[in-house]
């Protein structure tokens, strides 16, 4: 058998997601003919989701865009032709170059979606040589950014769930794991923690496939997270169900709030104050104080 008839099998990633999960290139005559999740890559351990199994009709994909196109005709009409890529780069090169000495650099903006390595340098790299600040993206504005800084104000870190600390109950808000492994969180470990068989609760409108098997299945109206969720914390507030020793510890919630001004109260140093119930008295936060949680307190005349 000649050398390029023999089916080779190569290690690669998957670039379908944030997950980098490990595949295994089946490769016969120089083609890819089959791929399979790398049971030795600690990210999915042999499995692959459904984007990840559809690499090869992404890769073959007699639709894929290979080479650049150019529009010929009218805007709309859908007619292209294939140019070179010097001929691309260097048409966009000269336009870029005459917007920028027409108006400035900074009528340039990109954008991209979720940031995905291979993306991020559109917006940020680009732009920023190009000597633009507009670059945009959902990563920085509804998703990635605003879930970390909302962590490292409550948290002190970014938070993930603890799948593998074996829960008793998983909650599964307009979420898939089980079909992709996004933001690094692994869908394999829901998948094992599901096996314990805790509570789950999926909030989606749409019937996804662990909605089916969902103790509880939230069809939520649009528009009405932040409702539910109040309840949901108005609930816990009220029962008490939250972890105090980790509240009075680890997060801002003992911080005393002005009631004038909504700001968190601070000492002339700017240290946040609590309310110690150990001295009766405020004090700036540290492992010490035994804070309230709850309670009005008039402070120098606030
Ligand atoms: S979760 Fe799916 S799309 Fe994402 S890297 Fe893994 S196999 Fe690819």
């Amino acid at each position: 058998m000649a050398e390029a008839d023999r089916l080779v099998i190569k290690k690669s990633g998957c670039m379908g997601c944030h997950g980098g999960c490990g595949i295994l290139v089946h490769v016969a005559n120089g083609k890819a003919v089959k791929l399979e999740g790398d049971p030795e890559c600690p990210n999915n351990e042999g499995w692959l989701c459904p984007k990840g199994q559809a690499g090869l009709d992404f890769l073959y994909h007699p639709g894929r865009l290979k080479y650049p196109l150019k529009r010929i005709g009218e805007r709309g009409a859908g007619k292209w032709e294939p140019i070179s890529w010097n001929q691309a780069l260097g048409e966009i090169a000269d336009k870029l170059t005459a917007i920028r000495r027409q108006y400035g650099p900074w009528s340039l903006a990109a954008g991209d979606g979720t940031k995905l390595d291979s993306v991020g340098w559109v917006a940020d790299l680009f732009t920023w040589v190009f000597g633009s600040p507009n670059n945009f993206g959902s990563g920085r504005a509804q998703c990635f950014r605003p879930r970390r800084v909302s962590g490292l104000w409550t948290y002190g870190g970014y938070f993930m769930p603890d799948y593998l600390g074996n829960p008793k109950c998983i909650v599964l808000w307009g979420d898939q794991p089980d079909a992709s492994n996004h933001n690094t969180i692994l869908g394999i470990n829901v998948l094992k923690a599901l096996k314990n068989n805790p509570k789950l609760v999926v909030v989606d409108p749409r019937q996804t496939n662990l909605a089916k098997r969902a103790d509880i299945w939230l069809r939520l109206r649009p528009g009405t997270d932040a409702a539910v969720l109040l309840a949901w914390l108005h609930v816990i507030l009220n029962e008490e169900l939250y972890d105090r020793k980790f509240i009075e510890r680890w997060t801002n919630g003992p911080f005393l709030v002005r009631t004038d001004s909504g700001q968190l109260l601070t000492d002339p140093h700017g240290a946040y104050l609590v309310w110690d119930t150990a001295s009766g008295q405020a004090r700036p936060a540290d492992l010490v104080v035994k804070p309230a949680l709850l309670g009005s307190y008039e402070i120098n005349g606030v």
